[in-house]
């Protein structure tokens, strides 16, 4: 296993990039730990494939370098960088066993037999294949063919990094949450360094240690989960991440406080007067999660209600601005208000979190 470290990586698709927006993907500075899972989250066209053929050396960057355990392996060809890979689509030999499919990569490598049947039983214990081992892979369920994918992605154990690419898109939702929880396991048992790619907050926030979020081509910010719910560096990670995302509302500052529609919000986090002084645009940040109904604080009047079970997705509008909360209810679910009212609606104070020019601006 490797350490992994990206150093003033930019990458242009065309021949000759004059300006920032030539650039697929903008200046990238990452350090890997060996042993890590990570996750590179983002929407569509934000660049992480784009990152991930330049780690694997299916692209070679227009500038910086990519270094496996500090050796430059930037110019280094695919074959020779010593990567697994798990792609969208399960890549295996129809016409193999399972036990073939696995065994074929160590038996590549001249491993002693003994070494290689105990590595592939190993392998299809922990991803719960054992009775498939001797079935034909073309006979084996999308899902299984996609398990017996990732298994030989983690078979090796002499790998740099083992690298997915949305490998669970083509399976079902049921055994997407089995098989992302069985990721999660594997890699606490075998500790190869794991980079994940998705669009899907779910997929990533559950599997990796650190999630690298990306937008147009950028790292917006590289945090552990919790750090990406409770302390978005950027309000583009505040609304990409939960569900619903956090609210982002203008708002002014005054005094050193937040104020919302003529309303002051306590903060406990201090407001980083650095960054305002330059006359950016402000935005109020705090999600759904954090704002409750009370007897004092913001006045709103109450919109839509979705009951989704367990609480209710509250829509409501503070001046002309719509904000949402979420509402736990009560053991007899009779605390919702109605429709149309008037409420006051406090902001927790620990989760207030004020944004100029969507960067936070809080200490
Ligand atoms: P997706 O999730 O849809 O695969 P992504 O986050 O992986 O998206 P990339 O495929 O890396 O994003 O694309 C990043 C940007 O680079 C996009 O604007 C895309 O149009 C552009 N791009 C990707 N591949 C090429 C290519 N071969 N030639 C030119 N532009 C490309």
């Amino acid at each position: 296993m490797a350490k992994i470290t990206l150093e003033k990586l930019r990458h242009s698709y065309f021949d000759s990039p004059h300006t920032a927006e030539d650039y697929a993907l903008q200046q990238i500075d990452i350090d890997w730990q060996d042993g890590g899972a990570y996750a590179l989250l983002g929407p569509s066209g934000c660049g992480k494939t784009t990152l991930l053929n330049l780690i694997s050396g299916l692209r070679t960057p227009t500038e910086g370098r990519i270094l496996f355990d500090d050796k430059d392996v930037t110019h280094i060809p695919t074959d020779q960088r010593n990567i697994a890979q798990v792609f969208q689509f399960p890549v295996i030999y129809d016409t193999m066993r399972v036990y073939e499919n696995l065994a074929f990569p160590l038996r590549n490598r001249g491993l002693d037999p003994q070494h290689i049947d105990q590595r592939v039983k190993k392998i299809a214990d922990m991803l719960e294949i054992t009775d498939l081992l001797n079935q034909r892979a073309a006979g084996l369920s999308p899902d299984n063919k996609q398990r017996l994918s990732m298994g030989r992605g983690l078979v090796r154990e002499d790998v740099n990094v083992v690298m997915f690419d949305e490998p669970l898109t083509v399976i079902d939702p049921h055994q997407k949450w089995m098989l992302r929880a069985k990721l999660k396991e594997l890699h606490q048992q075998i500790r190869h360094t794991l980079i994940y790619v998705t669009h899907d907050q779910t997929e990533a926030l559950t599997f990796a240690d650190e999630v690298v979020v990306m937008a147009a081509g950028k790292i917006v910010q590289i945090g552990t989960p919790i750090d990406l719910f409770e302390q978005p560096a950027h309000t583009f990670v505040g609304h990409f991440i939960g569900s619903p995302g956090m609210n982002i509302l203008p708002c002014v500052v005054e005094n050193s406080q937040i104020i919302l529609e003529g309303h002051a919000l306590a903060t406990t986090a201090t407001i980083d007067q650095e960054k305002i002084g330059k006359n950016g645009k402000m935005e109020v940040g705090i999600r759904p999660e954090f704002i409750k109904l009370a007897k004092t604080g913001v006045p709103a009047r109450i919109g839509k209600i979705a009951d989704v079970g367990k609480h209710a997705i509250i829509e409501a509008i503070i001046g002309n601005q719509p904000i949402t909360a979420l509402h736990v209810f009560n053991q007899h679910h009779s605390n919702l208000p109605a429709e149309g009212s008037l409420v006051h609606l406090a902001f927790d104070p620990d989760h207030t979190r004020l944004y100029v020019d969507g960067w936070l601006a809080m200490k």
